[in-house]
């Protein structure tokens, strides 16, 4: 290291080339003074400590990737702002999704709603850097929630968490899905903790995170099963909320709710449903309609 460069909190600092390399290449460090921040944002830099201190043992890598150093840089000045702007939460907005591209038409979901709005998940961690960003920018609004631990449920739901769980060095568990018997169709997916992993969330202050919560199945059987593992649910975190059974669930159950982006989506019972009334095909495209003939 040759110089140094304090710019507010965050110390930039110039970097030889390795040991062996004919000549020097660009790059630099930064450390953070993570003092007077509360108990969630001191987690995001304790976990930043400990990445500086991995990659300090391994003797070829001196310099810390240009990717990592900006996403630092543009976490840390974020950070001193309560929430983006306007502007950012647009971008930030168009960012989501650009990524989840979004199907119009008449679909089954889940919770045995029908919707018009309809998602492909399983696509979004086709390119995992894409969707880190995101994921620690809503590691960063629920760092100030003195969340013990995250939770997500299964099948992207519990990549996403799993990315802010790492992001916030916190602990990780997830939620399976199971089919079980509904006597009006609607809400038949539930969703259980592993047993090895039940008891570590008892007593614990614990945030659901997913990646997109429509009707709500996922984040309510989660919140069930937490609670019966005797876990303190205090938030949910998601990318994106379609229409408004997020907003309403979270504020029946007192919870916290971050979401990088809204959309609004307008979901029926299959009784109340226009799309089947003008005879529009249902369309099932996680075949979920599977499971619901079997409850
Ligand atoms: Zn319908």
């Amino acid at each position: 290291m040759h110089t140094a460069m304090q710019l507010g909190s965050i110390t930039l600092m110039g970097a030889d080339a390795p040991p062996g390399r004919g000549k020097p290449f660009g790059g630099f460090d930064i450390s953070l003074d993570d003092s007077g921040r509360s108990r969630g944002e001191a987690s995001l830099c304790r976990a930043e400590r400990r990445r500086q201190n991995n990659d300090a043992a391994r003797p070829n890598l001196l310099v810390t990737p240009v990717w990592h150093v900006h996403r630092q840089v543009w976490r840390q000045l974020d950070g001193q702002r309560s929430r983006p702007t306007g502007i950012e939460e647009k971008a930030m907005q168009n960012d989501v999704l650009e990524l989840l591209a979004i199907r119009r038409g008449h679909f089954l979901l889940e919770s045995g709603h029908h919707a018009e709005l309809w998602l492909d998940l399983e696509l979004l961690y086709r390119r995992p850097r894409r969707v880190e960003s995101l994921c620690f920018e809503l590691a960063r609004r629920l760092a100030s929630l003195s969340i013990d631990a995250v939770c997500g449920p299964l099948i992207e739901g519990a990549f996403v968490g799993l990315t802010v769980a790492s992001e916030l060095d916190l602990e990780y568990s997830y939620a399976e899905r199971f089919v079980r018997a509904s006597s009006d169709g609607l809400f038949p997916a539930g969703y259980r903790i592993p047993e090895a992993l039940r008891e570590s969330v008892r007593g614990k202050r614990v945030a659901i995170v997913n990646d997109v919560i429509n009707a709500g199945s996922a984040v309510r059987g989660t919140y069930v099963d937490l609670q019966q593992c005797g876990a303190i649910v205090v938030a949910i975190g998601t990318l994106l909320v379609l229409g408004t059974s997020a907003d309403e669930f979270a504020a029946h159950e007192n919870l916290a709710l971050e979401t990088l982006a809204r959309q609004p989506n307008t979901l029926w019972t299959p009784g109340q449903c226009p799309l089947c009334a003008a005879g529009m095909a249902l369309v099932d495209p996680a075949e979920f309609g599977a499971g619901l003939r079997s409850t």
